[in-house]
């Protein structure tokens, strides 16, 4: 799927595309797909099904439209939205597209349940775990533990068929001499500069450190494309203490970091299905199609202007929209210089996502592709001989694959599946989506201590969303984390200022 036109675009030939089913969520409370088609005109404003007595009764209380906006209708957005809803202020919440989510995105491919953006979660990511609890909606499991076959494409392009006991210890070895010395660099990860050594060493790439392993060729490419996913990016530039942090937010250990990146998807509805239940739990008004292009900040308000010219006022807004989309938007006052430095380098992070369905039934297959092969990661989510096989991909540099284009897609897929037919695909871009411009959010080389710098407010205005998060910040824990942490931030501006 093309994420400028929200519609599908397969280049090459007609492929059974699941139906619309192959489109990512195309009811989002009434809204169309992505970005440029909206189903409402962009000055409509629509209201979720939620009770807005408490905030109507407030309503004329303020001389302001709300108590507070926030930017971005993402984890980070809902959830400080919730936060600041639940406690009584009225809440205007302003997304530029047509659903809730961001870059989370759940769908339906093929007959599966599937999300075209964050998806898996785990217990060990407290922020996002305690959502699901709170709204009940468990997770469901990926077939990611009873593979039966593992393959390793080198840079080269040569496959390796490995047993899956064999690429679990290549995997693990590697990986443990990676974050070796990990919980001295990152003994409390939530505050990663706790250790001033870490300032001193993020200027080292994960190219640079892998290196330095004297790793065999296999176990070189496996790490080469564990960090080509991660970075969304060449290895050259990415941060070596980038992972090495989001490693030590899952308690040090290889095993729980894998679980917890390739295993547990959210039940019920999935990532919108969660949202759904945060969003109507939070009492706030949600406008879609609503591009925010400027926040004007005054003694005692701020002044929100959209794109087709409305304005909104409020005590105080949370801007939770992604670090490459920051340039639409002008601050009066300027942000702060650290802040403007880091939003002017922008983050790597050229990831996507495409699902595949081939013709005849393969396996359960794993598989990682070193850089330069496209692919990245490659991990069956279905087989069988009715379905034949349903993969997922998550391409680390969607730049060197049009995505789009199935005669490509099917080309790389048959390096790993000979003779593959491919009979289905649908992906998302997100790199091309305006409102995102990029994938999850990895810190280039030198970037970890400038990104600390996000979080901190600036009178009125608060910056949330996963990149500003001390934990996570590459997952949907983080985007959750810096809403929790923007709510309370907020809150604390109104208790030294009350209406
Ligand atoms: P977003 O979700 O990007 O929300 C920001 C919102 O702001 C968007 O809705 C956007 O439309 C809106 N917006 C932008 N500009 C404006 C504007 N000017 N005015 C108004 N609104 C605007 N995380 C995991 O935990 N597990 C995974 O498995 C995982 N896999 C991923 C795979 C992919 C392909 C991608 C893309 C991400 C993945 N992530 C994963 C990362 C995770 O999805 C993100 O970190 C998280 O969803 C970010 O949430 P957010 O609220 O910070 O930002």
């Amino acid at each position: 799927m093309s994420g400028d036109t929200g519609k599908p675009n397969f280049k090459g030939r007609r492929l059974f595309l699941g139906a619309a089913a192959a489109l990512p969520a195309t009811s989002v409370l009434g809204a169309k797909p992505p970005h440029g088609q909206p189903s409402v005109p962009p000055s409509a404003k629509s209201v979720l099904d939620t009770k807005h007595s408490a905030c109507d009764a407030q309503r004329g209380k303020h001389k302001f439209d709300a108590d507070v906006i926030v930017i971005g209708a993402g984890f980070a957005g809902v959830t400080a939205a919730r936060e600041l809803g639940v406690e009584g202020n009225k809440v205007i919440l302003l997304e530029a597209s047509t659903r809730l989510g961001g870059r989370t995105y759940s769908g339906h491919f093929a007959g599966q349940n599937v999300e075209y953006g964050g998806a898996w979660v785990h217990w060990a990511e407290p922020h996002v775990w305690a959502e699901v609890e709170r709204y009940g909606h468990g997770v469901e499991e990926e077939q990611i533990a009873n593979v039966d076959r593992a393959l390793v494409m080198l840079p080269d392009g040569r496959v390796k068929e490995l047993t899956t006991e064999q690429l679990d210890a290549y995997d693990k070895d590697g990986m443990d001499k990676f974050t070796a010395g990990a919980r001295e660099l990152f003994p409390r990860p939530y505050e990663p500069l706790t250790n001033p050594k870490v300032r001193e060493l993020e200027n080292i790439s994960a190219a640079d450190h892998i290196a330095k392993l004297g790793l065999n060729e296999v176990q070189t490419a496996i790490l080469n494309a564990e960090m080509t996913l991660y970075g969304a990016g060449p290895i050259s530039e990415y941060s070596y203490l980038a992972f090495v942090k989001c490693f030590s937010c899952m308690s040090w250990d290889y095993y729980t970091f894998n679980d917890a990146d390739r295993r547990y998807r959210i039940g019920k509805g999935g990532t919108l299905g969660l949202l759904k239940s945060m969003i109507q739990h939070s009492k706030a008004e949600v406008r879609f199609s609503s591009a925010v292009n400027q926040v004007r900040q005054e003694r005692d308000h701020v002044i929100v202007t959209t794109e087709d010219g409305r304005k909104v006022t409020a005590r105080a807004v949370v801007v939770t929209v992604p670090t490459n989309t920051y340039k639409r938007i002008q601050f009066i006052p300027a942000l702060s210089p650290a802040k403007r430095k880091y939003i002017d380098q922008g983050e790597m992070s050229n990831g996507a996502k495409v699902f595949v369905q081939l013709e005849k039934n393969y396996g359960n297959t794993f598989a990682f592709c070193a850089d330069p092969n496209p692919l990245t990661v490659v991990q069956t989510i279905k087989n069988s001989d009715e379905v034949g096989t349903i993969l997922s991909i998550t391409p680390g540099r969607r730049k060197l694959i049009d995505i789009n284009d199935a005669d490509e897609v099917e080309k790389q897929v048959q390096r790993l599946f000979p003779n593959a037919k491919l009979v289905g695909l649908s992906g998302y871009d997100w790199a091309n989506d305006p409102y995102s411009q990029q994938a999850w959010g990895a810190y280039r080389v030198g970037q970890m201590s400038l990104a600390q710098e996000l979080a901190v407010p600036e009178g009125r205005v608060f910056l949330a969303g996963a990149s500003t998060a001390g934990g996570l910040n590459e997952y949907i824990d983080g985007a959750v984390e810096s809403g929790l942490r923007a709510g309370r931030q907020v809150r604390e501006l109104f208790s030294r200022s009350p209406a």
